[in-house]
């Protein structure tokens, strides 16, 4: 039986880094969920695209052992945070905005937040527009 009606999100969700020194709880709306392919988050990803997803900075508190991320400047008026110890890419901030953006797949839970949009699509390659190919085992 399928049941209607929006998708339950998480009141409150985590993340983390890869090794677990940089953790992270936040609450409220999630914003925008969307991917980007612009040459600053392929290049420090090394992957065709980052999807990032919006939230209050009031709602976000760091959890884990290793306290904050250590910030990077990766434009003029825009920070990066990354773990420290393992280097995983985990936020981006820009000067004087109200929201913050976390990298979604450092959440534990991503329910909710398929992207609705492609920033860059532009210059993402070629074949991030092809549909995934039936798994082998299933064809
Ligand atoms: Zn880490
Ligand atoms: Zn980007």
């Amino acid at each position: 039986m399928r049941v209607s009606g929006p998708t339950p999100v998480p009141e409150v969700r985590t993340g983390s880094c890869q090794c677990g020194d940089v953790t992270y709880a936040v609450t409220g709306p999630a914003d925008d969920p969307h991917l980007c392919s612009c040459s600053h988050c392929t290049r420090i990803s090394g992957a065709p695209t980052v999807e990032w997803v919006g939230f209050r900075a009031q709602d976000l508190r760091w959890t884990g052992p290793g306290g904050e991320p250590t910030w990077f400047a990766t434009w003029p008026t825009l920070r990066r945070g990354f773990c420290p110890r393992c280097g995983t890419h985990l936020i981006s901030v820009a000067d004087g905005s109200l929201m913050v953006m976390v990298t979604a797949f450092s959440l534990d839970d991503r329910t909710g937040l398929e992207p609705v949009g492609h920033s860059f699509r532009a210059e993402a390659v070629p074949w991030m527009t092809v549909t995934l190919a039936p798994d082998p085992a299933h064809r």
